[in-house]
This record gives C-alpha cells, structure tokens and sequence, in this order.
C-alpha cells in the first residue's frame, strides 16, 4: 500500500507557483489574492488566516477584508464590485458559509470569473463541464494531481465518487469522466439516495470519498489494490480528546488499498495549492505574461 503524501505533493507545487510569482514580478505584476470574510466562525476565520499565510510563504500578495456579519448584504456585494474593479488584484475569494441573509448565488455570480480563483462562478462551472476549465476548483484539482502523483491514471478506469456537492462531488466527476490526462475514467457519482453504497465502491478501481460522514467508508466497501482518495475533514471526540479523522477507515482500509491518502496530510493541503496555483494563473492571464505553471 502506498500512503500518497499530500504534503510532499503540495509543497512541489507551491515552489513551482514561488517561481511563476517571481516571473510575474520581473515582469511588473505583484500578483495578489483577496480574500473576503462575512462571518465569525472561528472556523471560517481560522482557513482564511492559513490562505493569507500560503500567500505569503509563495511572494503572493494577501488583502484580506472583513465584512461585519451583520452588515447589510450590500455591503458584500459592493466589497465584491470593489475588488472586481482593482486591477491590482487578480484573485477573489469569499470565504462560505455566508449569513443567511446574504444570497450566496449572487455571492459567486457576482465574481468576476476572471477571478474566480475558487472556480465557482456559474461561467466557469459551465467551463469545466464542457471539458475547457478557466479555473479547476481547487479540491478536485488537487485529487486530479495526487492521482497523477501517485502515477493512478484514470483513463479506462472505474471511478466511484460518494457525494454530489457542487465544490467536490460534481467537479471532481466532471474531471475524472472529462477528456484529456487525469480523464478518462468510467464513473459513478453516489449520493444520499444511492441504493447499495458498497455495490458500487467494490467495483471501483478508484474510489473518492466526499460524504463528510467520519470513517464511513470501511474495509468491506473496497476491493484489494484500489486507489481510495479521501476528501473528509471530520472533527470527532476519541478517548475525550477532540481529533480529526476522514470519510474513510483509515487503518482497516489502508490494508487492503492499492494507495490511499491520509487525514491530515491528503487531499487538504493540495486544496490550499490548487489556490495559489489559480491565482498565479489569473495574474498570468489578467497581464498576458508567460508562466510555467507546476
Ligand atoms: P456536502 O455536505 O456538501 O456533501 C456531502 C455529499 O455526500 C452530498 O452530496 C450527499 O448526497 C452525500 N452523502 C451524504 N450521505 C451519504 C450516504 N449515506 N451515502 C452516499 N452519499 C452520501 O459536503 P462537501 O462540501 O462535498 O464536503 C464533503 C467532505 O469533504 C466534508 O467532510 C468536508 O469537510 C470535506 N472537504 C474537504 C476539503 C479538503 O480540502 N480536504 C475540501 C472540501 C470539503
């Protein structure tokens, strides 16, 4: 069994995005990301903190701005116009959940694609699925390069992706049944009303676990050799301490798969890279100056 370290590949990547910064910068352009916070969750302002310490690790400029969250839904959506408007950035990131009160839809709409970093923006949603993505989201782009990492083609395969979320389940099938390297594969998308889970998860050569239901995937829902990704950050209570654990049971199901990926150290730190790899793109694209991108 291969653990397919999501550390190791995400650090290769930031270097690569580090170098396209500094080509940007020989060129004139500071590329920047914005990211926009309407909420006091201590867990929403805890991703943003760790997004700004990405950028910064990798020379990308971090303007963070905090919408009280009780402000009027306005003043989001006139913060949103702002940075569309600030050619001195090339990347927008509104951290979700929003209040209720604010329409998220508006929200993603009202992004300018050009960017839409998180790829969430219903043109570039409409992209990737018609096979000529602007921006991949970053979670399903992260497993497509932990695939490749762990030298899993897709192609020909039989791909199982369990759960139909617009920022995992739907991109990460759109990207593995799409056309081209990292594509390819048969796929199945299973839901919450899926009959026989594990009917399904048995015959698949990969299997991609996004449920956000903790350890929910067990031994017998696998078959020998399979590539098992798991998406799932669940917080739980073990022994009365507070810990992290998967969609996936990590230590009986790792002894049958092919390669899997852990929790911590997966596909999370992946999805923080595929962040600034999109933003260094969007800079690239917003200049016409020529990257490398990793
Ligand atoms: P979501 O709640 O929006 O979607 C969950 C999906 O699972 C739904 O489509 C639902 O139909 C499906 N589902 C629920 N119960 C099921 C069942 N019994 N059988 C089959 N399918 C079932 O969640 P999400 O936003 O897609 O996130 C999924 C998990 O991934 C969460 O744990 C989340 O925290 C995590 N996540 C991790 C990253 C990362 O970077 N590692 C990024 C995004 C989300």
């Amino acid at each position: 069994m291969t653990d397919i370290d999501g550390n190791a590949v995400a650090a290769d990547i930031r270097s690569g995005v580090a170098e396209c910064v500094e080509t940007l910068q020989a060129e004139g352009v500071d590329p920047a990301l914005a990211t926009v916070l309407m909420s006091d969750d201590p867990a929403s302002e805890t991703y943003v903190s760790m997004k700004q310490n990405d950028c910064e690790e990798v020379g990308i400029d971090g303007i963070h701005v905090d919408v009280d969250d009780d402000a009027p839904a306005e003043e989001l959506y006139d913060t949103i116009d702002e940075l569309n408007a600030d050619d001195g950035v090339h990347g927008i990131l509104v951290q979700l959940p929003v209040p209720d009160h604010v329409d998220t839809e508006r929200v993603l709409r009202s992004i300018d694609p050009a960017k839409d970093v998180d790829g969430f923006h219903p043109e570039n949603v409409g992209r990737l699925v018609g096979g000529n993505a602007r921006f991949k989201p970053c979670t399903p782009h992260g497993i497509q390069r932990l695939l490749a990492a762990a030298d899993v083609d897709p192609e020909g395969k039989e791909a199982v992706v369990v759960g139909r979320s617009d920022i995992v389940g739907k991109p990460i099938a759109n990207l593995l049944f799409g056309r081209g390297p990292g594509g390819n594969a048969t796929t199945t998308v299973c839901h919450s009303r899926t009959d026989d889970l594990a009917s399904h998860t048995r015959r698949a050569d990969i299997v991609v676990a996004a449920a956000g239901i903790p350890e929910f995937i067990t031994a017998d829902m696998v078959s020998e050799g399979t590539t098992v990704i798991d998406v799932g950050i669940n917080r739980v209570e073990r022994d009365g301490e507070s810990t992290l654990v998967g969609d996936v049971d990590y230590e009986a199901v790792s002894e049958k798969a092919g390669a899997i990926t852990p929790v911590p150290g997966g596909v999370g730190p992946m999805t923080r890279a595929m962040l600034l790899y999109n933003t260094v793109k969007a800079a690239a694209e917003q200049h016409d100056v020529d990257v490398d991108l990793p």
